[in-house]
């Protein structure tokens, strides 16, 4: 038996039918070399925005307006655009039949979704459980499609849907990783027996999943589904298929100079997942490396890249790489810059009556309070610097620092359209 390696394809890389039978080639050339497993993401343009995924969270919140009934529109437009990929990839294949059950298959997903968001606009709710359903939908349909586009080339392919993978009960509140290692077992029972045989394309969505898998792991879960999914059957490789032949050292788009890393080490390709480059959905990293399975990141465009190779400090060298040329690699200098946007910084000085343990302790306190969390951080013993990323609301950010200015000055930076 050959390796068995993941491959995971965004939904940009099989956004339309062209994109689709390209894909199919590139897997079926791997697969004379290895036995692939194939996850992927729902169909997407560029604009994620516009992807499928997207389409279907605005249906979900049209669902309860009232009065509205603009999510049928929003299925129509899902159910063509699939059909029309359908069409590209299929249309003049000599097996007519594949099309035609391809076809009944995205008009019989579309009438089910149509369905159950009407059950759902009458309830007029929308439980955690219900959004995973809606939500799967863009998975199923691009994994269809591709096992549809794989065996018109002549590959024999098995179409896996994990709508039924989460068999026990779990606490929403209390998942750790011992849900995360249920996870893998489940997924490679549900693949062992058909591996050998077929190229398995398996939907990136999972579940439903206890808390919904939005609120649990969030936009971007394929990435989480291909890494469980190596861990489970033990591959030698798990490869991220994106738009770009690598995590280069800066972004290239803005960076003419900027170079491909061969190599980087897990810690530094988390690092720069948190601050900004959207290189892998930062659950992925700790999944397969706990594993030991080395993450590779390659580009749909040129398949013949050898991409960037994320190796987990332990991991047996491939033949191709010399021990010295990775701890080059590996060495202390700085690997990569990314850039956030929308930083806020918060300059928080202590007016002294406090002394300075208990102001530390104080400021953070507050920030936990209001869900505020911060990236970088610089202080000294009255004085704490930081940049803040993401906020759940400007409202919560006002708070905090009305609270901090009980004990401190507060001074903002980078505000925008942020007033305190
Ligand atoms: N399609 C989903 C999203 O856009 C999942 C993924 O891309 O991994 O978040
Ligand atoms: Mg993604």
């Amino acid at each position: 038996m050959t390796e068995k390696i993941v491959l995971k394809y965004g939904g940009t890389s099989v956004g339309s039918g062209e994109r689709l039978v390209h894909v199919a080639k590139v897997v079926k050339n791997i697969k004379e070399t290895t036995t692939p497993i194939v996850v992927l993401s729902a169909m997407s343009g560029t604009k994620k925005s516009e992807g499928t995924t997207s389409r279907l969270l605005e249906a979900v919140q049209e669902i309860l307006k009232p009065q509205s009934q603009r999510y049928l529109h929003i299925v129509d437009m899902i159910e063509n655009s699939h059909l029309e990929a359908a069409i590209f990839a299929l249309g003049n294949s000599e097996n007519k039949q594949i099309l035609e059950d391809l076809e009944n298959d995205i008009r019989g997903e579309c009438q089910k979704l149509r369905s159950f968001m009407a059950a759902a606009e009458i309830i007029d709710e929308i439980s955690p459980k219900s959004k995973d359903v809606i939500v799967s939908m863009g998975e199923k349909l691009s994994a269809r499609l591709f096992t549809a586009v794989l065996n018109d080339q002549g590959v024999a392919a098995k179409y896996i849907n994990l709508d039924k993978l989460i068999t026990k009960q779990f606490d929403a509140s209390e998942l750790d990783q011992s849900f995360y290692d249920y996870l893998s077992l489940r997924l490679a029972e549900e693949i062992v027996p058909y591996m050998n045989t077929h190229v398995c394309v398996v939907t990136g969505f999972f579940g439903p999943c206890p808390g919904s898998l939005l609120n649990t792991v969030g936009r971007g879960y394929t990435d989480l589904t291909a890494a469980l999914i190596a861990v489970g059957i033990q591959a030698a490789e798990l490869q991220i298929w994106k738009e770009v032949d690598g995590i280069f050292t800066a972004d290239p788009r803005k960076v003419p100079r900027a170079k491909k890393l061969r190599y980087i080490s897990p810690e530094e390709a988390a690092e720069l997942t948190y601050y900004g480059s959207e290189v892998i959905h930062p659950f992925t990293m700790e999944q397969v490396i706990r594993a030991c399975i080395p993450i590779r990141i390659k580009n749909t465009f040129n398949p013949d890249g050898s991409g960037t190779l994320i190796i987990p400090e332990g991991h047996p060298m491939t033949p191709t790489t010399s021990s010295a040329s990775l701890s080059n690699a590996f060495s202390r200098h700085p690997t990569a810059v990314t850039i956030k946007d929308h930083v806020i910084v918060l300059n928080v000085h202590s007016n002294r009556r406090s002394v300075s343990h208990g102001f530390l302790a104080q400021t953070f306190l507050i920030l936990d309070q209001f869900n505020i969390v911060v990236d970088l951080i610089s202080t000294s013993e009255v004085h704490v610097s930081m940049a803040i990323g993401k906020i759940e609301s400007e409202e919560k950010l006002q708070k905090a620092i009305e609270n901090i200015k009980k004990f401190a000055t507060v001074i903002i930076i980078n505000l925008g359209r942020f007033t305190a």
